[in-house]
Parts: structure tokens; sequence; C-alpha cells
């Protein structure tokens, strides 16, 4: 007697499948196991959602289906709150179940068949946790410190740590994670970071606590600049309990953990928190979801929280949800936050990139062997060429954007599409040889320091080194962290760089953090720019005077036309709260989110007009769904995306809103089959894809 067996595969994305396919076995299988199945031509890893019954019990025609070929018994099979959380995150998201639970397993599995499989499994072997770990050490906890925790073990959560930048945050959930090991044989912690580049520091820092009491298994990382062969490995060790510190990107939050008790999320309020192919998932708002379903706690921590996390957190008087934890103070008994100097750039010397104030505190710094920190979020040497004589301009051929000037190799590169020339010899329309670079990036802004600076010398009498870090300079494998160690033995006196420096990193001689030309996202379109930008001055900040035995006071720079502005006046006091205020008033007056809920639906075409028509014409359609799945949600016309065109590819997008998220979600859900039907018509013929974007970050 064969049983129907319901298996999650990968289906394209775009298909109307589900992504759940009806197979044969001769026995029924417990949901969760992993299993090979027949897909057409090909063989495929699925995962077991259901047994559905007998067919003759069911009267389905058993011939049309076929069996599934191996089940990978090696493996124990994903737990029902794992398959929970992806059913969740698919329903959530808007893509296919399928799809959203292949993604979540490490890409290597896909590749295994059994015997490779369980030859793998013998090699890892099974490592037991070497002791309990009482003897975790750890250092003498500030006031503010045992106060979080405190709370934090009085409080079922989630919480919310709001710490100054250096407040000793990780030392915190170091000490949650190691309270939880030290009492319970099982218990395991998922970790979670933003940025590959921030991982082995705080990895290092993990491991070096936690390694020698459960062994070197016992803490594993997850996260896409692994090989394929680690991330099983880790994925493995985490699914069979032998690790118990998961430390991840965004896609950990999928991880097989069967004892989870723990989640932290580090730095919750960066954007690479937000997938932005597949299924657009929030992690650290999966995270929330996992915590809540599971029954396990969930610390999240920033020093500029989200607007939404702080939202939720405000008093529970209020409707908060989460338990906000402050740590406002730095660790140190001289520790202070920098002090905020900023330069009224309209009483500067015209076009001055590095204004003369700034340029002398700089100087002050290398004079006292102390390092200084420059950023510009622009990378290459300049963001256009351009012709004095006929207006040309270097615009991208595939791309409604110019591209950068790249002296280093004398290139003209596409950021948006790779595409990349040699810098022509001559003005491409008129011929006139003297084209020139207009604006400033990275590669200039150190040019230009290096020449300020060929008259100084360090104390050592050695000639000023200036470094660069930018996605072009770290572009190797290696170089981010040679570079970075440079800074850290102290041989760099001024490093220059894109946000990739003002995050994260633990630089401990850094005296001097400026922001040479901030002003831009003061005035953008984009509702959420004034957050990114305080949140991105506030981390900056935070790089600087973070050893009091080098300095007492450090210094956070600001080049700007509008120094009164009250976002800049805001981080002179490092008052976080009052802007978050100010910014949460703003968004309640005008309707935006935390106050509202959002999705996009975007579309890509050949042209901008097909990729309209299909936005149009759903959301026409969606004018003949019934009644009440209209009510509170409103669709907004299509318009071309900022950067309309991307080699060669017209983008497009929709606005749907409505107050209330239940609201959203039912229309959107309801909405699939309405897509999949507009995207047949005639005037849809030539788009290439359409996907849902559920809480976009981009707008
Ligand atoms: P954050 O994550 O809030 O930026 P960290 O946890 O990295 O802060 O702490 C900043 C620095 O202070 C680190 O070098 C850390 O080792 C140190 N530190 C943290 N807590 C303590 C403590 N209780 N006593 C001494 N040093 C501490
Ligand atoms: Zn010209
Ligand atoms: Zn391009």
């Amino acid at each position: 007697m064969s049983s129907l067996i319901s298996v999650l595969v990968q289906i394209p994305a775009y298909s109307r499948m589900t992504g759940v396919l009806t197979y044969l076995n001769d026995q029924p299988l417990e949901a969760g196991s992993l299993v090979r199945v027949p897909l057409g031509q090909r063989e495929l890893l699925g995962v077991v959602w259901d047994t559905v019954g007998e067919p003759s019990a069911l009267k389905i025609d058993s011939t049309k289906l076929r069996p599934i070929t191996a089940v990978m018994e090696a493996l124990a099979p994903l737990n029902a709150n794992w398959r929970t959380l992806v059913g969740f995150a698919a329903q959530y998201y808007q893509r296919s179940t399928g799809e959203v639970a292949l993604a979540a397993l490490p890409p290597q599995l896909r590749d295994l068949n059994t015997t490779q499989l369980a030859k793998r499994l013998k090699k890892q072997g099974t490592h037991f946790n070497e002791n309990t770990g009482n003897a975790i050490t750890s250092v003498a906890l500030s006031a503010e410190q045992t106060g979080a925790i405190a709370q934090f073990n009085a409080q079922e959560g989630p919480f919310l740590l709001f710490g100054a930048t250096g407040s000793g945050k990780t030392e915190v959930f170091m000490h949650c994670t190691a309270d939880l090991l030290a009492h319970s044989t099982e218990a395991q912690a998922l970790v979670m970071v933003p940025e590959i580049n921030l991982t082995p520091q705080l990895e290092e820092r993990f491991k070096a606590r936690f390694c020698p009491c459960f062994g070197e298994q016992a803490v594993v990382s997850m996260h896409s600049g692994m090989t394929p062969t680690r991330r099983l490995n880790s994925w493995l060790a985490a699914h069979s309990g032998q690790a118990r510190i998961v430390l991840g990107t965004r896609m950990a939050v999928f991880t097989s953990m069967p004892h989870l008790k723990l989640i932290i999320v580090d730095e919750e309020h960066d954007p690479s928190y937000k997938s932005h192919e597949g299924a657009r998932y929030s992690a650290r708002d999966l995270a929330i979801y996992r915590g809540h379903h599971e029954g396990v706690r969930v610390m999240l921590g920033s020093a500029t929280p989200s607007l939404e996390s702080w939202y939720h957190s405000r008093p529970l008087a209020e409707g908060g949800r989460y338990v906000r934890l402050h740590m406002p103070s730095r660790i140190g008994v001289n520790a202070v936050l920098p002090q905020v100097r900023r330069v009224d750039m309209n009483h500067q010397p015209r076009h001055c990139l590095i204004s003369p104030p700034l340029l002398d505190a700089i100087v002050q710094r290398i004079a006292r062997g102390e390092q200084s920190m420059v950023f510009l979020n622009r990378r290459g040497y300049a963001p256009v060429l351009h012709c004095a004589d006929c207006g040309w301009k270097s615009e991208c051929s595939h791309c409604s954007a110019y591209r950068v000037f790249h002296k280093i190799d004398r290139t003209l590169r596409c950021h948006h599409c790779g595409f990349t020339e040699c810098v022509p010899r001559a003005c491409p329309t008129c011929g006139n040889p003297d084209i020139a670079p207009m604006g400033r990036g990275t590669e200039r802004l150190q040019e230009h320091l290096a020449e300020l600076l060929t008259q100084v010398t360090r104390p050592d009498g050695q000639p000023v080194c200036i470094v660069r870090i930018d996605a072009d300079s770290t572009r190797f494998k290696g170089s981010l962290e040679q570079q970075l160690e440079q800074v850290h033995s102290g041989q760099v006196d001024v490093l220059v760089g894109t946000q990739m420096i003002a995050k994260g990193h633990d630089f401990r001689r850094i005296t001097l953090v400026a922001a040479v030309n901030p002003d831009n996202a003061l005035f953008s379109s984009d509702f959420r720019a004034p957050e990114r930008l305080f949140s991105l001055l506030m981390q900056a900040a935070g790089r600087a005077g973070r050893d009091a035995s080098i300095t007492t006071q450090s210094e956070m720079w600001l080049q700007t036309f509008h120094p009164t502005h009250p976002l800049y006046e805001a981080l002179k006091r490092h008052d976080y709260p009052s802007f978050a205020q100010s910014q949460l008033n703003e968004r309640k007056l005008a309707g935006m989110p935390p106050f509202c809920f959002q999705a996009l639906l975007r579309s890509e075409a050949r042209t901008q007009e097909t990729a309209q028509s299909f936005l149009n014409s759903a959301s026409g359609a969606a004018t003949a769904m019934p009644g009440s799945l209209l009510t509170r949600i409103t669709l907004y016309p299509a318009v071309p995306m900022t950067i309309a065109r991307v080699a060669d590819v017209e983008r497009a997008q929709m606005l749907i809103e409505s107050a209330s998220r239940t609201a959203l979600q039912r229309f959107l859900t309801a909405w699939q089959d309405v897509l999949h039907t507009t995207r047949a018509l005639p005037q849809c013929k030539g788009l290439i894809r359409w996907a849902v974007d559920v809480d976009p970050l981009l707008i």
C-alpha cells in the first residue's frame, strides 16, 4: 500500500505553483523529512510537507504520480517550528512555500545524494560538548549592563537594548548567552549581525569567550561569504544541536535549531537585514515572529534603533510591545561620546572639499600619533565626466544613470549594471580633448588629502599614510582584512572611505571622524533618508574615541551648508530619542510607517510602457475583487523607479498602503491570482518579471 506525500521543491519563482508537489512512497513519511524527488528530467531536494493519505481513499489515479527517489534518513526531519517559520515567511512575503523552504537550506544540501550526505555526516562526526561551562570567563559588568541584564532576566520581552556605541552591548549579548548555556546542556542561541565584514570581529569575541568551555564546534558562522562546504557544515552542526551558538547574517534566521532559546539581533536598524531578492523578508521581523512562536527570548540591539522598533518599545501604557533596556554611557570612567563640530560650508572657500579648520584638526591628530577617519558616500574618483563645450556627460548607455570616473584605472564604470569602458581621449560628441570630472568620490578625496598633507610628517618622521576602504579597494579576497589590520596596527594616519568604514568596527586609535558631504540626504524624497543619515552619522561618530587611554575628547566633524538643521542639532546632543520622536511625529501626520503598512508591486520589462501597463492592469483588476478585500486599501498609480532603467531593463513600481496590516495581508494574498492572470494579458507581453515587496525599505 503506498502513501501520497506532499513535498516542497524549489519551483521557479514566477510560476503559479506553490511549490508543493505530490509523490508516492511505500510508507508514510514524517513531515520535515528531507527527500530526493524526480521533476521532469531532474532530481531535486525536497522537504516532506505532509503525508496526504492513500491514493485509493482520495480517489486519485496513482499511475500519474512518481515515487520519491530517496529519503535522506541520516538527517533528522526539520521540526514543526521550522516548518511554521517557513510557512509564515512564504505567506507574509507573498512567495511560494517551496521557494522559501529550499532557499532556507544550505545550497550544498541540494547537490548531495544520500550516500554523499552520509559520508559528510560521518566526516563531521559528533563532538559532544566538553562541559557545561560554569567556568565561562567574563568581565566585571558596569552598573548599566547589570541593570539591563536584570531586566532581561525578569521579563519576557522581546527586548530592545538601546545602548550608546561602546556602551558594552556586545558584552551584554555574551553575558545573556553565557547564562543560557550555563543553565542547560542543550540550549542554543542565534546571534545575528548585519554585515559580513563585521562578522570576523564578533566571531572572534564569541569564540574566545565560549570555545574554551564548549569546544571548537560550539560556535559556528553562517553567511554568504563562506564556502558552500563550510556553510553546510555549520548548518549540520546547528541542526544536530551540536552547535550551541550560531553567528550569522540575515539568512541565519532560517537556521534549523531544535533547541533554540535566544535570538539576538545586533545593529537591528541595519537595512541589510532586509533581503532584496527572492522572498524579500526582514530577518529582524522574522526573528521577532520566530521568538514569539517558539517561545524564544529575543533581544534587538542598537545605538540608533529603527523607528519601527523604537515605536514598538514605547511605554507599555502607550501600547508598547517591546521592553526597552537603556545603556546611555560608554564603558570606562573617562569615555565620553565625541564632541560634534559643524563646519558651516557657506563660510568656507568655494568648492573646497576639506575645509581649512578640518584639515587643521587632522594635522593635529597626525602630530599626536592619532588616527582620523574621513568618509564620503560615493566611491570612485568623480560621479560624472563632463564636456564644458557641448554638455556631454558620461551617461551609461544601458541605464538611466551616469558612469562613474575611476582614475586609478582610467575607466568609466556604471555602478548599476557594471558596464565599463576606458575613458575616451576626447569628448565623444564634439571632440573637445578637455573633458573634466564633476563632483567627488572617495578616490578623489584620498588624492586630495594626500596633496594637502604632503608637507606633513608623522612624529616618527615618516610620511603620512592614507588608506582608502570602499567596495573598490576591497574587491579582492583578503584585502579588507589586510587594510583593517593596517588601521588597527597604527600604520595608517588617515582612513578614507564610504559608509563601509562607518559601521561596527572597533577602531581603538581613531579620535576624529569627519563626514565631508552629508547634506544630500536631508532633502531626499525618500521618507526614510533622514533616519538612515542620522544612524549613519551616529554610528560613524561611534568609531571615534573608543579608547579612553588615548584621548578623553574625540571629535565628529560635519561639513554642512545647513549647520542648524534639526537633525544635526539632535546629533550634536547625541539625542536619538528626540530625533526619533520628531520623525515619528512627522510620520504620524503624513500617515507613513510605522503608522501605516506598505507593499510595493514591482515590474520589469523592455519598455517602461509594458512595465507600467502590468501594474495598472493589476490595479484595475483589483477593483473587481470583492469589496471587503478592498476596504482600507489604497492603490497608488504606477511610477517609474528612481533609476528607471538598469542594464536595458525598464523598471516601474506601484505602492499599496493600508492602515491595517491584516487588511493589507488579506488583500495581497487574494491579489496573487489576479497578478498571475494579469501577467498573461496581451498588454503585458514582454514583461520580464514582477515581484511583491512587503514592508519595503526603499520606495
Ligand atoms: P557596543 O557593542 O555597545 O559598541 P562593546 O560591547 O563592543 O560595545 O564594548 C565596547 C568596549 O568596551 C569593548 O572593547 C569591550 O571589550 C569593552 N567592555 C564592554 N563591557 C565592559 C566591562 N564591563 N568592563 C570593561 N570593558 C568592557
Ligand atoms: Zn563635447
Ligand atoms: Zn549601466
